[in-house]
């Protein structure tokens, strides 16, 4: 058996409806058909729970953030206890997005992961460089540093992801090249080894960045490139099937 089973995530983002949960139908279809690839989508908070009935086992339905907190004084948020009652099976913690828009730190993302992994959700813990950072060449250094200050010291196998997005390609259309991927994910296996021995192998490595039907075989074939995190292309089935597809090789 392959080291590590390959992930295919979508994250609908603030998208979708009760109506668009049909789309969940044809995908789970391919989930069952693909053997050997998990398949999660992480829908908006209202659509988990109906999400849940919807994909009947075949695909885990996950959340896009999590408070840090179990409870109390924080409106407008969602703690891990109340996703894993609508159902869901994993968070997504520190998304670009969330890192420029609602200025989440690196300890808030630690500590975000740290809740979900202590509720017993899998986390896929995102991180990637902007563009003035690669054009500077500081790009491994800035992705180090993020996983240094993100990632929880504790997780169990199987709980922890890493999802590599750099920000200039999430829903640009530039997808980052197969070399700029591999560079990437040797330099976040090599930290995640250093820092927690032979166990880091056992960590999946997303990429996440304009993801579609056209590239997704060509991105799965570079080493240590475990699966994807795909925003746009999977607010559709007929554009996330092939890429669940090509994850199945
Ligand atoms: C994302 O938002 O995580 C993402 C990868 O988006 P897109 O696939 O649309 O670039």
């Amino acid at each position: 058996m392959h080291l590590r089973r390959k992930l295919v995530a979508g994250n609908w983002k603030m998208n979708g409806s009760l109506a668009a949960l049909a789309e969940l139908g044809p995908v789970a279809d391919a989930a069952r058909a693909a053997g050997g690839v998990d398949v999660a989508i992480c829908p908006p908070f209202t659509l988990i729970a109906p999400a849940v009935t919807r994909a009947g086992g075949a695909i885990a339905i996950g959340a896009q953030d999590c408070h840090a907190h179990e409870s109390g004084a924080h409106t407008g948020c969602v703690a891990v206890g109340m996703l894993k009652e609508a159902g869901a099976k994993l968070v997504i913690t520190g998304h670009s997005e969330r890192r420029a828009d609602q200025h989440e730190t690196d300890a808030e993302v630690r500590a975000k992961a740290e809740a979900a992994l202590r509720g017993g959700l899998l986390t896929i813990v995102c991180v990637g460089e902007t563009d003035a950072e690669r054009r500077a060449g500081s790009h491994v250094g800035r992705v180090t540093t993020m996983l240094a200050g993100s990632l929880p010291e504790d997780w169990e196998e199987g709980e922890l992801v890493v999802a590599y997005e750099p920000v200039w390609a999430i829903g640009t259309g530039n997808v980052a090249t197969p070399a700029d991927v591999a560079e990437m994910h040797k330099a976040i296996r090599t930290h995640l080894v250093g820092r927690f021995g032979d166990r880091g192998n056992r960590i999946r490595i997303l990429y996440g960045g304009s993801v579609k039907a056209d590239n997704a075989a060509e991105l799965f074939a570079v080493a240590d490139v475990d699966g994807a995190l795909v925003g746009g292309a999977s607010l559709t089935a007929a554009a996330f099937v092939p890429i669940v597809e090509a994850a199945a090789g």
